[in-house]
């Protein structure tokens, strides 16, 4: 149904191409909305993986010498080739994820966003001059590549994230290798099949600087271990978070946590309900709720719940679920068989703790992995609520006082998104100072989701702490250098320490 676009793409028959002898592995890929096998990739081999990566030391010593705007024009160009195949790869990642189509071609959009932001940045890679306490004496802060960056991706951004990293570590300098969910290894390959024919077209050293390694955990795991990659980008779950964590701080490499959410919103007595709602629909449906982003807790004033409880259930009556490449259809499907039993077990864990389904939360008879989106009359104490299922399950719940409305909403282990509407002043300044949110993003009157480029993403506690895309996330692809330049002829020491030899 798909072949031309598989074509157009350079990534149809895959397997065809490749003699089926022993120890060739294939990664899958299921079009989640029929439950149909998509063409397989071919998943790389350890040996194949060493000599990549010896690859990536090799071209990092020529492309950290290319001056940074010129490694700008690499990413320029890898930001029109992306807008000329915005459409096929927008669908492409509807296929592969069960996004729907304007969010898949949304995604395309965030990376041409993060090449246009990264060719900026390459003329902007800035350090600091420091006055120093001793004469004569100039200080400055310098920034300098760092080198081969690995690149962990998850299933549900399969190729903005991979933008997020390597627009930014292409401009510092940075090599990288790119290994991307088995899930999507598809739109991984389209993407590697686009930067490579960029790669072809211009006459700069940058073969070798981005590489793809599509293949399972197994490699992963080598790539955490490899005192080759200074820096480990993970992005995934938490589970993932603390496997980096262990293995690249027994090595004392660098890592760039990007991990699972468990994002709120909180309603108060005086929001703009209408806004309220909408925002409150995309972040908890909008990609079946697989997104980090997404909101699974809604706090709302016991004055208003019931009012909101009835509004939301309406609109999720409204909420057209079917095959995400079809104008109007707002919700595809879950990702996988997996993900169906997770939601179903969470639900369950729900009722037994005394939650309450008020709408949805079943399987559609139909192939594929489609469920309704959930609605469940929560209380905070309630374990499942603390837990990040990947799936659209809303867990609404009441608070009294604004205090109280902000430790619910920081009352859980993840600290990635949070949003409160409201419409007096106090409420949304409160949330917002070093009292309010402990989240890495904070908003008032928007939903959780739907994230810029220009800030930098990210957030704390068990996300991870990292930051990517935009603001000053630059700065993890990079080692700083603080240089001390003496123009006098004497050689005064820092504290007025004394070492005379002649005293
Ligand atoms: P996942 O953790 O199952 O897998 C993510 C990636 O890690 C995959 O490429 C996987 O192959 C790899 N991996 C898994 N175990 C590994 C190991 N031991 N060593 C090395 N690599 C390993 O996540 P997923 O199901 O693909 O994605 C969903 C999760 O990702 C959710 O928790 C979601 O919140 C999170 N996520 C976070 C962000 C963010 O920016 N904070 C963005 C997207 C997704």
């Amino acid at each position: 149904m798909f072949e031309e676009l598989y074509d157009r793409l350079g990534i149809a028959a895959l397997d065809r191409a490749v003699p089926a002898s022993a120890g060739v592995e294939f990664l899958r890929p299921v079009n989640p909305a029929t439950g149909k096998p998509m063409p397989v990739v071919r998943a790389i081999s350890a040996e194949e993986y060493e000599a990549m990566a010896d690859r990536s030391v090799a071209a990092f010593r020529e492309w950290r010498m290319v001056p940074p705007p010129r490694r700008g024009e690499v990413v320029r160009r890898i930001g029109e080739a992306l807008r000329a195949k915005k459409a096929d790869l927008g669908l492409l990642i509807t296929l592969e994820t069960g996004k729907i189509r304007t969010e898949g071609e949304g995604e395309v959009q965030e990376m041409i966003d993060m090449a246009d932001f990264a060719v900026g940045l390459s003329r902007q890679l800035h350090g600091l001059t420091i006055a120093s306490e001793r004469p004569r004496h100039r200080m400055m802060e310098q920034w300098h590549p760092l080198g081969p960056v690995g690149i962990i991706t998850a299933f549900n951004f399969p190729a903005a994230v991979w933008a997020w990293n390597a627009m930014i570590a292409a401009v510092c300098g940075d090599t990288m290798i790119w290994k991307p969910s088995p899930r999507t290894p598809l739109t991984a390959l389209a993407v590697q099949k686009i930067v490579d024919e960029v790669v072809r077209s211009v006459d700069l050293p940058c073969e070798g600087v981005f590489q793809l390694a599509p293949a399972d955990e197994a490699i992963g795991r080598r790539m955490l271990e490899d005192r080759r990659l200074p820096l480990i980008s993970a992005t995934g779950s938490c589970r993932l978070g603390r496997v980096v964590g262990e293995v690249v701080g027994r090595r004392l490499g660098r890592s760039l946590l990007e991990l699972g959410g468990n994002n709120a919103i909180v309603i108060a007595p005086s929001a703009d309900l209408e806004l309220a709602i909408r925002a409150t629909v995309f972040a908890a449906v909008g990609t079946a709720g697989q997104r980090c982003t997404s909101a699974r807790r809604l706090i709302v004033h016991e004055s208003i719940h019931d009012q909101v409880l009835d509004r939301l259930t309406a609109a999720y009556q409204r909420v057209r679920i079917g095959d995400p490449w079809e104008d109007g259809v707002l919700m595809g499907p879950l990702i996988g068989e997996g993900s169906i039993a997770a939601m179903r077990a969470a639900l369950d864990a729900a009722i037994a703790q005394g939650g309450e389904i008020v709408f949805g939360g079943n399987r559609l008879d139909r192939p594929g992995f489609f469920v309704e989106p959930a609605l469940v009359k929560a209380d905070p104490s309630m374990p499942i609520v603390g837990e990040e299922t990947f799936a659209p399950i809303l867990h609404v719940m009441k608070y009294r006082t604004i205090d109280e409305a902000i430790a619910i909403q920081n009352a859980v282990e993840q600290g990635l998104t949070s949003a409160i509407f409201t419409s007096d002043l106090r409420e949304a300044e409160q949330f917002l100072s070093p009292e309010g949110s402990d989240c890495g993003i904070a908003n008032v009157n928007i939903g959780t989701s739907g994230a810029e480029i220009g800030g930098a993403f990210g957030g704390e506690k068990s996300t991870g702490g990292g930051r990517e895309a935009g603001s000053d996330s630059w700065k993890l692809y990079m080692r700083r250098q603080t240089c001390t330049i003496n123009h006098g002829r004497d050689l005064p020491l820092a504290q007025g320490v004394q070492f005379d030899l002649d005293s």
